[in-house]
């Protein structure tokens, strides 16, 4: 295990070693969406420890929760990393904050960027920081169909079943068009 002082997060802990594919999705709604979600992915390719090694197709879709606001781009990619869960989950809120000034104010509202862990190799993870698989992703179609350009056999470790087939059950009235 090596540890090393990286920005603002003091302790940064990665194995080298035992590197997972881990999935991450990213969304925006305000600004230039497309363009956010590009520098995004640029920021998550320079974390250490790790490479992006897929990236789906950007989805214009409707809001989900909070429907008064605007369609988000919404895109999903893999990043094979050595950081260890709760590490990547700072790094990742970090991105949001620091490079986006992504401020934590209404609830599932507007956001330049928001990135949510959906998935750390086959671990389940709950504790009051880091819920992974994430709780929401089975039920959300503009995380399900970028996660199937990628991932389509993928086995969701606590359902036991593929993204392709969890996205052929859902129900949901989300537009989500491929751009
Ligand atoms: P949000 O404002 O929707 O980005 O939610 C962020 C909050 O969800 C933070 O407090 C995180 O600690 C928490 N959280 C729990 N599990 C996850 C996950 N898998 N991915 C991203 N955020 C998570």
């Amino acid at each position: 295990m090596q540890c090393t002082e990286v920005d603002a997060t003091p302790w940064l802990c990665f194995n080298p070693h035992v590197e997972k594919d881990t999935y991450i999705a990213l969304g925006s709604n305000l600004g230039d969406r497309e363009l956010n979600l590009l520098r995004a992915v640029a920021e998550i390719g320079k974390l250490p420890s790790g490479k992006v090694t897929a990236l789906s197709s950007f989805y214009e879709t409707s809001p989900v929760g909070v429907i008064d606001q605007p369609p988000f781009i919404n895109a999903v990619l893999r990043l094979t990393t050595g950081l260890a869960p709760h590490d990547l989950l700072n790094r990742l809120q970090y991105i949001e904050t620091a490079i986006f000034s992504r401020k934590r104010t209404i609830c599932r509202g507007a956001r330049t960027m928001d990135l949510d862990l959906l998935f750390y190799g086959d671990e389940v993870i709950s504790d009051e920081i880091l819920t992974v698989p994430h709780p929401r992703m089975a039920e959300r179609r503009f995380v399900l169909q970028p996660l199937s350009d990628i991932a389509p056999d993928l086995i969701h470790p606590v359902l036991g079943i593929s993204i392709a087939d969890i996205l052929e059950t859902l129900r949901s009235d989300e537009t989500v068009v491929k751009i």
